[in-house]
C-alpha cells in the first residue's frame, strides 16, 4: 500500500514536471525495451551474462569473431525482430504528440521508438540499429532477415555480395567509434531543451551517458524513470523508481490534463 502511494506520488510529481517543460528530449536505453520482451544489459539474465561482447578491433581482425558474432545474431536477433512496442514507447509518442517532445535520443538499437510512430526524424539511434547489415568496404546495405539466411544454409562469414568486403550488422560496437552525425544531433537537441526524461538506462555506457549530462550543464531539469539507481540520480530534479511501461503512460496522461 505504501509502495502504491508512493509511486503514485512520483506520477504526479513527473506529470508536473513535464507539464512546465516546453522542449523535452527523451534519453532511453535498454531498460524501456524490457517489457517488450528483450534483455537489457546489466539485469540478472541480461546479455552480460550470457555472452561476453565481441570488440570491433577482434571483429575486424578475426574470421573467428565474425563467425561468432553470426552466430550470436541466429540466436539474439528473432527476438528484437519479435520485439513490438510497449506501453513506455506509446507514451513518448503521445508527448511528442501534445508538442513539447522535441527528440528521443536512443542507445537501444532495437527500433522499438521508430515502431511506435515517432516522426522518424526525432529519433536519434546513438548505437545504430539491429534490422540492417552493411558492407564496412562498399557500404552496400542489406536487410538482416537475409544474411541470416545465407549463415544458416552455411555461409558461417558472410561477405559483401558487390566488392567480397567484411559485413557487419548496422549496430555500433563495443570499441568501434560512434557515428558523428547522430552524436552530433544529440548533442546540439539536449543544449537546447529545457527538461532531459532518462528511461531505462544505467547511464554508465559513454560517450552516450554523457548526454543527459551534457543537458544538465547546459541548464535543463533532468527527471529519471529507472528500475535501480543511476550515477546521475543525485544531480536529478526527480527519480522514480520503477517499471517504465507504468509510469510514463500514467505521467504522460495526467501532464497532458495539467497543461491545458
Ligand atoms: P543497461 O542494461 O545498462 O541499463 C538498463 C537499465 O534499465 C537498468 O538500470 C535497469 O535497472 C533498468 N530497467 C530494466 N527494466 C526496466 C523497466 N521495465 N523500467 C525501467 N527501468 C528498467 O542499458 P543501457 O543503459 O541502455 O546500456 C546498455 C547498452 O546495451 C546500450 O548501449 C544499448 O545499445 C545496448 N542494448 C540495447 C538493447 C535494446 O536495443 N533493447 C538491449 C540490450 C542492450
Amino acid at each position: 500500500m505504501a509502495d502504491l502511494l508512493t509511486q503514485s506520488a512520483d506520477i504526479e510529481r513527473l506529470a508536473s514536471v513535464l507539464a512546465g517543460a516546453r522542449r523535452v528530449v527523451a534519453f532511453t536505453g535498454a531498460g524501456i525495451s524490457t517489457e517488450s520482451g528483450i534483455p537489457d544489459f546489466r539485469s540478472p539474465g541480461g546479455v552480460w551474462d550470457r555472452n561476453k561482447p565481441i570488440e570491433f578491433r577482434d571483429f575486424m581482425v578475426s574470421a573467428d569473431a565474425r563467425r561468432e558474432t553470426w552466430r550470436r545474431g541466429l540466436e539474439t536477433y528473432p527476438v528484437v525482430a519479435a520485439a513490438r512496442p510497449n506501453a513506455a514507447h506509446r507514451a513518448l509518442v503521445d508527448l511528442e504528440r501534445c508538442g513539447a517532445l522535441t527528440a528521443v535520443v536512443t542507445q537501444n538499437i532495437d527500433g522499438l521508438h521508430l515502431q511506435a510512430g515517432h516522426a522518424p526524424d526525432r529519433v536519434i539511434e546513438l548505437h545504430g540499429n539491429a534490422h540492417g547489415v552493411q558492407c564496412l568496404s562498399c557500404d552496400t546495405w542489406y536487410p538482416r532477415p537475409e544474411i541470416h539466411d545465407r549463415v544458416l544454409t552455411g555461409d558461417l562469414e558472410p561477405v559483401c555480395a558487390c566488392c567480397d568486403g567484411i559485413l557487419k550488422p548496422t549496430t555500433v560496437s563495443f570499441g568501434q567509434p560512434m557515428p558523428r552525425e547522430p552524436l552530433r544531433r544529440a548533442e546540439t537537441e539536449v543544449r537546447q531543451c529545457d527538461l532531459v526524461l532518462v528511461v531505462g538506462s544505467s547511464l554508465v555506457v559513454n560517450p552516450a551517458a554523457g548526454i543527459p549530462r551534457l543537458g544538465l550543464m547546459a541548464g535543463a531539469k533532468v527527471a529519471i524513470v529507472n528500475a535501480t539507481p543511476t550515477p546521475l540520480d543525485e544531480l536529478a530534479t526527480l527519480v522514480v523508481r520503477g517499471r517504465a511501461g507504468e509510469i510514463l503512460p500514467a505521467a504522460v496522461a495526467l501532464a497532458a490534463i495539467l497543461a491545458t
